[in-house]
């Protein structure tokens, strides 16, 4: 048995193949973001000889679009906690709540998902110089799995992204460029630059390459595979340019084809913010397709996306499974990642806390039931984001009297 099955690439617009042995991009006739397809066919594997591999997402390689072993480039990223989560689950009115904990992955989000399987499908297949825009944490793991390949990495991000992920991809030796703008305006700067560029520049922006999708996928094997082979009612997820939501949904239907899984799928949620919510005005408007987002603004950086790429993807599979798309406000994220923290030691990032926030006036509004099993992704650890949560704490002196 071959180490991956896969077999081409698929537009999930226009539905022509192409071969995924070469560098592709986006679909040469309508632009749409390609898939991978594998020969399901011919994939033996088992949960039984899953549950014997590495805890680490490189376990589902048969479902992985890197064709040999030896071309892996990995941190150990994968098989993250997925934690339940009992005195949360009471305060939003429900009794089964878990939170898949992403922050723990190498450089401190779930980009590091797309990016290991990213990185190591384009070293594949010859690149050897990476480009693209970010908010902050694609740029930082991107440069991060370009390192541990041996690849280059040009970043570029807006001005006020997070500060720490400037540092992730300088101390990696990214060449990290600066925009004044937003992550559209950066999207054209690489464009343009790879574009203008010699051979040998591939542009990695999300979905504009078909395997960072791949990476994120994982989260959907491995949720099923921590709950027993078996799927919860409700997902709840954080959706930026969408990569993992659509991601999720694609894994839940390859693990069903191939039997490790039965059923219905999980009710899948797409969460954004009030201050940019272009996929929820879409949804609400039943239309397949979102409008570019004016000034769009958020505490939740990894979700300020003003229009992405694969929102036809996104809407598609909210109407498939049933799911819904709801916007929530920095104040309540904020809020609600107090109290998690709290409540249950999680400390969430800003977008992880939005999916509490939506939990909440779900279970409130009663579209998630007090008995459904609903998982919350939080796709990055709080200490990354070391602006969002103010403190003001007066400094003793040494000679000062402390009362408990
Ligand atoms: C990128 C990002 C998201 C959004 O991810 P998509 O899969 O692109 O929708 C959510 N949370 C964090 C922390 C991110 O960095
Ligand atoms: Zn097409």
């Amino acid at each position: 048995m071959s180490f991956s099955s896969l077999s081409q690439l698929e537009c999930p617009r226009c539905y022509a193949r192409y071969d995924a042995q070469v560098l592709q991009g986006v679909c040469p006739t309508d632009g749409s973001p390609l898939l991978a397809r594998y020969d399901l066919e011919s994939v033996a594997l088992q949960p039984e000889e899953i549950s014997r591999r590495a805890p680490d997402l490189w376990r589902y390689h048969e479902l992985l679009p890197v064709s040999a072993a030896e071309h892996v480039v990995t941190l150990g990223e994968g098989m993250t906690p997925l934690l339940s989560t009992p005195r949360l689950a009471a305060e939003l009115g429900l009794r089964r709540l878990l939170i898949k904990d992403d922050g723990l992955l190498p450089t401190g989000s779930f980009k590091a998902r797309g990016a290991a399987v990213g990185v190591s499908r384009a070293r594949e297949l010859g690149v050897t110089r990476l480009a693209m825009p970010t908010n902050g944490n694609a740029g930082a793991a991107w440069s991060t799995y370009a390192a541990r390949a041996g690849l280059r990495a040009t970043i570029a991000m807006p001005v006020d992204a997070p500060r720490i992920t400037r540092a992730e991809i300088v101390v990696t030796g990214g060449d990290l460029r600066l925009v004044d703008g937003l992550i559209s305006d950066a999207g054209r700067l690489i464009g343009a630059a790879v574009a203008a560029s010699s051979a040998g520049w591939f542009d990695v922006s999300t979905l504009k390459e078909p395997y960072r999708i791949e990476g994120k996928k994982t989260m959907g094997f491995e949720i099923a595979e921590q709950l027993g082979w078996r799927m919860p009612d409700v997902i709840v997820y954080p959706t930026g340019g969408g990569v993992g939501l659509i991601g999720i949904h694609k894994a839940l239907l390859e693990a069903r084809r191939l039997g490790w899984v039965e059923g219905t799928l999980p009710r899948l949620v797409a969460v954004q913010s009030t201050g940019c919510a272009p996929i929820v005005e879409a949804f609400e408007a039943g239309v397949r397709e979102s409008r570019p987002w004016p000034d769009s603004a958020t505490i939740a950086f990894g979700i300020n996306v003003p229009k992405a790429l694969g929102d036809f993807l996104v809407l598609n599979a909210l109407a498939e499974t049933g799911g819904t798309a709801i916007a929530v406000d920095d104040a309540d994220l904020l809020g609600d990642l107090h109290v998690t923290a709290r409540l249950e030691g999680i400390f969430l990032c800003p977008e992880g806390a939005a999916t509490v926030a939506a939990a909440r006036a779900l279970a409130a509004s009663g579209w998630i039931a007090p008995d459904d099993e609903v998982v919350l992704l939080n796709t990055g650890a709080g200490v990354i984001y070391p602006d969002t949560v103010r403190v003001d704490v007066p400094t003793l002196a040494r000679d000062d009297v402390l009362d408990l």
